[in-house]
């Protein structure tokens, strides 16, 4: 992490909801409409509260922004996270106009160079800046891009990254669904790739915590290894 990373904190907009889909399960996708001079750079995170509406506990949340600005619209993802937050039941209940404050974007995870191959790990509600440096990357053709999702369940997104997919060959989404399967996927990429490649890993701590032990056993270097850990789940 450096410096520059946290230079967004000090930006302060107000976003609107344009809706809240309820996709899977618990996973909750908010769209939002954002004022013309809010910029971000894939993979960056946002601090949002809700001004408009009482919330009990702490007031705001961190969540990665899961679009780009290109698309022209705001994308948050969350999980309700059972027994779900007044944040989060509060945020879901929220109808088309209402208002959001986002801090930020600004962050460290983000796209490291321009040749490096490139991995990315994620887990559950990890996705979401997946899905922004997928969009960042749609076009690149130039080396490969890996993304390895892990879910239980169902996966967010999943039509973009099929769609990206189609249109660009260096790009491969592997699905898993458990454990054993995921740490295979991701060693058997850190054998092909070793050093050369970047790895991007994001989710629950713990989790990120495990992914990175396992790819050092594998000979992986601290430094090629980028995260964003998810504190507070
Ligand atoms: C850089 C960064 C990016 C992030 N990006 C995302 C993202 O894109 N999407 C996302 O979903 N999250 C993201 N997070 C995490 C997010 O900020 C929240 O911390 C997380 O979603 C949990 O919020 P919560 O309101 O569900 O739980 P909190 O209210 O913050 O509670 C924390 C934990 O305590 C448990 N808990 C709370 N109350 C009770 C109770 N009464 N009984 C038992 N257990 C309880 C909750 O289940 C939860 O596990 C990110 C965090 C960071 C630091």
């Amino acid at each position: 992490m450096k410096m520059r990373d946290f230079k967004g904190l000090f930006k302060k907009s107000t976003a609107t909801i344009d809706w809240i889909e309820n996709p899977i399960d618990d996973l909750h996708v908010i769209h939002m409409s954002f004022p013309d001079k809010l910029t971000w750079e894939a993979g960056e995170h946002g601090v949002f509260t809700l001004p408009d509406n009482k919330v009990s506990g702490k007031p705001f949340r961190a969540f990665s922004v899961a679009s780009i600005p290109e698309e022209g619209k705001m994308i948050i993802a969350t999980d309700a996270n059972k027994p779900t937050s007044s944040f989060k039941s509060t945020l879901f209940n929220l109808s088309r106009g209402d208002t959001v404050t986002v801090r930020g974007p600004f962050g460290w995870f983000k796209v490291q160079d321009k040749t490096s191959p490139i991995v990315m790990i994620s887990t559950g509600i990890g996705i979401t800046p997946m899905r922004a440096l997928v969009k960042q990357l749609e076009k690149d053709q130039s080396r490969p891009i890996y993304l390895v999702y892990a879910s239980p369940s169902g996966y967010l997104f999943k039509d973009l990254f099929d769609d990206v997919a189609l249109h660009n060959p260096s790009f491969k989404p592997v699905y898993t669904s458990n454990k054993e399967d995921t740490i295979k996927a991701y060693t058997h990429m850190a054998q092909l790739f070793e050093n050369s490649a970047y790895y991007y890993i994001s989710g629950k701590s713990e989790t990120i915590k495990a992914t990175k032990k396992e790819l050092k056993q594998t000979g992986i270097k601290r430094k090629r290894m980028i995260t964003d850990p998810y504190f507070g789940y």
